[in-house]
């Protein structure tokens, strides 16, 4: 008789496990009051009230500022949007270089590719998955313009010798705290780290409304060109002339009432949410220890991570087990585990080809970039590491997930660990 789900025998989780719902009675309510409202947006592309839209969008911005204690906070339909304002606040160009992680999602870096500019990547922190200032050093050149800093899986980065080497290089640095509800560096909050942060609402982070996200800054003139951005630039430009129209074509990044509305009761929420998360990851992590070649996620000191996702490392070695092959038995357990969060974001087709704009290949051979990018596989070893080898990543720890399911995730671990000698046999079976 086989004990291990994968060669036959019970999963340790045999029910689906617990979606993570943020929404309620709360949201219902809020969303009643909008539609009875009539006023489903409140944004006009004027140089009037209407230019900062409507009543949900100006208090969840109120209340996002309160939270963060940020001079300034700006909602977007999505981080995305929020990247390529910030992106466009920034006034990158082309000819212009953005240094950005090549492990995140892909508009971290698309942002970039937006304005025309170039994405390069630098390698990772072993430890956090995310930039450092020596990576980002080294992949500074004369052309480097701006730097995208992802807090990654929720575990800030090191932003104090980031900032101090933006400084020195005049560099605009954009924090993607898409993933960092909750994290603290430092005793500041994830998101208020750079020159600009941004946040993501969509349904899968930590609070949502659907589709959304916020940029926060303390620059007034930063905050005002992200507006601008947000709101068809290029027509209020013209009742209201500003210093420069780099960058200034506007979009339609606008959040409806229904959204903000519903961002307004998430973020109420937030502390509660991230707590239990984190007596969730603490649970988890408790159960872990001692489980050989197994590390569990790294937190720096003076850091909180906002686990968005839980990220383990197995050096295969000690471990006596491969990843791939650890992850399949786990999922045959009912675990939802993923190996290797996301690819390399230079693999994504734009990048190999170097194709973008019109058939010409710009940005990439545009006559104004002097620079000679390169994509190849082995450019960044040890997320190419992270990916192939050794991270696998879970959301098991959200706030919907009681003790006993944490419980039941541990002992999935601890029964693998256990058979592995049956795991290698069914593997070697499968030829
Ligand atoms: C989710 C996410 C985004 C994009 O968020 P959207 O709101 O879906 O556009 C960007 N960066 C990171 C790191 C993310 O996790």
């Amino acid at each position: 008789m086989a004990n291990l789900a994968i060669a036959g025998g019970r999963p340790v989780i045999d029910q689906p496990y617990p979606p993570y719902i943020t929404v309620g009675a709360e949201e219902k309510t809020a969303v009643l009051e909008v539609l009875d409202s009539g006023e489903l947006s409140g944004f006009l592309a004027k140089w009037n009230p209407g230019f900062y839209g409507g009543k949900q969008v100006q208090a969840l911005e109120a209340e996002w500022r309160a939270y963060y204690g940020a001079a300034h906070a700006v909602s977007v339909n999505s981080a995305t949007s929020g990247l390529y304002a910030a992106m466009g606040a920034a006034g990158v160009g082309p000819g212009d270089e953005v240094i950005v992680s090549p492990y995140t999602m892909s508009s971290s870096c698309a942002c970039a590719l937006v304005y025309n500019a170039i994405p390069v990547f630098a390698d990772l922190d072993p430890l956090t998955f995310n930039l450092s200032a020596e990576t980002i050093a080294a992949a500074l050149t004369p052309r480097t313009k701006a730097v995208v800093v992802v807090d990654i899986l929720g575990n800030p980065a090191d932003f104090e010798p980031i900032m101090d080497l933006a400084r020195r290089h005049g560099l605009v640095v954009i924090e993607d705290a898409a993933q960092a509800y909750g994290a603290l560096y430092h005793g500041r909050q994830a998101g208020n780290l750079a020159h600009m942060g941004v946040f993501s609402l969509n349904r899968h982070k930590t609070i949502q409304c659907g589709e959304g996200g916020m940029v926060v800054t303390e620059d007034a003139d930063l905050a005002e060109r992200v507006m601008l951005i947000r709101n068809h630039a290029e027509v209020i430009l013209r009742e209201r002339p500003a210093p420069t129209l780099v960058d200034m074509l506007g979009q339609n990044y606008r959040m409806t009432e229904v959204d903000a509305a519903i961002a307004r009761c998430q973020l109420r929420k937030l502390d509660d949410l991230y707590a239990r998360r984190l007596a969730n990851v603490e649970r988890l992590t408790g159960l872990l220890a001692g489980l050989p070649g197994l590390a569990t996620p790294y937190v720096a000191p003076d850091t909180r991570h906002g686990y968005y996702l839980y990220g383990l490392r197995l050096d295969a070695a000690v471990a006596g087990v491969e990843r791939d092959l650890f992850v399949k038995a786990l999922n045959a357990e009912g675990v939802p585990m993923v190996a290797g969060y996301t690819q390399p974001v230079y693999w994504e087709p734009v990048y190999q080809q170097k194709q973008l704009y019109g058939s010409v290949g710009c940005p990439f051979s545009c006559p104004f970039y002097e620079g000679q990018v390169r994509y190849d596989k082995g450019l960044c070893p040890v997320c190419e590491r992270l990916y192939y080898q050794e991270l696998m990543t879970t959301p098991v720890c959200h706030a919907g997930a009681a003790p006993a399911d944490i419980d039941r995730v541990a002992e999935a671990f601890h029964k693998v660990y256990a058979n592995l000698d049956e795991l290698k046999a069914w593997a070697a079976a499968q030829g």
